[in-house]
C-alpha cells in the first residue's frame, strides 16, 4: 500500500521544509509507503528553490515536484498534485501546518478498518475564525445547498485522503473552474467526517483574504447550480403580475372615484426597480456565460514548468 500526499504550496518558502520533516517523523512507523506531490503554485518567494532543496537532498524520500508557470489557484494545484500522484490513497494536505500529519494515519486507518468508506475528510471542530466570517460561512452554506443538487457539509475543508478510485473520479471532472467542495460532492461516494482540530498557521499568512472568499462563494453557486438563471423568469413574472394588477387598480379608480394621478415620483422609482433587476439578471447571465465561453476554449487547468520526478 501506498500513500499519496498532495501538497499545494504558493508562497510557503518558511514551511515547506518543516512540513517535510513533521511528515517524515509522523509517518517513521507507520508501516507503508508514502510520496510527497508537492506543487509549487506559481510562488513569488523562495519556494521552488526550497522544495528543489529537498528534491536533491532527501533521495531517501519518494518527491515529486510539480512547478506551475505562474499562480493558477488552490484548486488547479491539487489537480496537478492528484495528476502527479501514484499512491493507492491519496491525501489533500495545506503545507502550512494548520493540518497535522497524524490526522493523515488516522483517516488511512479509518479507510483501511472501514471498507464501506471511500473517502475521509476532516471537518474542523472550532472554528478559528472571527464571528463575522463564521457567519458569512454559514451562511453561505446554507445557500448553496438550497440552490444547488450537491450537497456540501459546512465545516469540513479540503483536507481529506480517498482511494485510487475517487482519485481517478476527481480527475475525470476536466472542468476549467474547479470548485473542489462541489466535486467531491458531485462524484458521490461514501465520505466519513471526522473532526480535527486546524492549528496556527507556521509562517506566512492566508491567502484568503474577504474578497477572495466571495469570489470563491460565487464561484461555487455558479458553478453547481443553474438555479440563479431562473431568477430572471421569477421575478419577471411576479413583477409583470403585480403591473396588471396595478394597472387595474387605476383604471377602477380613474373610471369611478375620479382620482387624478401625478406620477413622477412612481415613475422614477418603476423605473429604477427595473432596470435594476434587468441588469442583474443580465450579470448573472453573464456570469454563466463566461465561464461556457472560458470553458469552450479548452484551455488546460494547469501549466507546469518543470515536473522533477524519480
Ligand atoms: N495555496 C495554493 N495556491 C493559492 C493559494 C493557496 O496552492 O493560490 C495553498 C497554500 O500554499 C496552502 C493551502 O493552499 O498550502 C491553503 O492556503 P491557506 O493556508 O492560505 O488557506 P487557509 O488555511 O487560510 O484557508
Ligand atoms: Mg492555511
Amino acid at each position: 500500500m501506498k500513500l499519496s500526499l498532495v501538497v499545494p504550496c504558493y508562497n510557503e518558502q518558511d514551511n515547506v521544509e518543516l512540513f517535510y520533516e513533521e511528515c517524515v517523523k509522523a509517518f517513521e512507523n507507520v508501516g507503508y509507503d508514502y510520496e510527497f506531490v508537492f506543487v509549487n503554485d506559481g510562488s513569488r518567494d523562495k519556494t521552488e528553490e526550497k522544495l528543489k532543496k529537498l528534491y536533491n537532498e532527501k533521495t531517501e524520500s519518494n518527491i515529486t515536484v510539480v512547478s506551475f508557470s505562474r499562480n493558477f489557484g488552490k484548486e488547479s494545484a491539487i489537480f496537478a498534485g492528484i495528476k502527479n500522484s501514484t499512491g493507492d490513497y491519496v491525501s489533500l494536505i495545506d503545507a502550512d501546518l494548520q493540518q497535522r500529519p497524524e490526522v493523515v494515519i488516522e483517516m488511512i486507518d479509518i479507510l483501511d478498518s472501514e471498507p464501506e468508506y471511500d473517502c475521509v475528510a476532516a471537518y474542523q471542530a472550532k472554528r478559528k475564525e472571527s464571528g463575522i466570517m463564521t457567519g458569512f460561512k454559514s451562511g453561505f452554506y446554507k445557500m448553496i445547498n438550497a440552490l444547488s443538487e450537491v450537497e456540501l457539509h459546512a465545516d469540513a475543508s479540503d483536507f481529506r485522503t480517498f482511494t485510487r478510485t475517487v482519485a481517478d473520479a476527481i480527475l475525470e471532472m476536466g472542468e476549467y473552474h474547479r470548485f473542489s467542495k462541489g466535486i467531491f460532492s458531485w462524484i458521490g461516494f461514501n465520505t466519513k467526517y471526522i473532526p480535527y482540530e486546524v492549528q496556527e498557521r507556521n509562517a506566512g499568512e492566508t491567502k484568503w483574504g474577504f474578497r477572495k472568499l466571495v469570489k470563491y462563494a460565487l464561484e461555487g453557486i455558479t458553478a453547481f447550480s443553474t438555479k440563479p438563471l431562473r431568477l430572471a423568469i421569477y421575478l419577471g413574472s411576479f413583477l409583470a403580475f403585480a403591473a396588471i394588477a396595478y394597472l387595474v387598480v387605476i383604471i377602477i379608480q380613474r373610471l369611478f372615484f375620479d382620482a387624478s394621478f401625478s406620477g413622477y415620483a412612481t415613475i422614477v422609482a418603476l423605473i429604477l426597480l427595473l432596470g435594476g433587476m434587468q441588469l442583474f439578471c443580465i450579470g448573472l447571465i453573464g456570469s454563466y456565460l463566461a465561464k461556457t465561453y472560458i470553458q469552450s476554449k479548452n484551455r488546460p487547468i494547469y501549466v507546469a514548468k518543470e515536473i522533477l520526478k524519480r
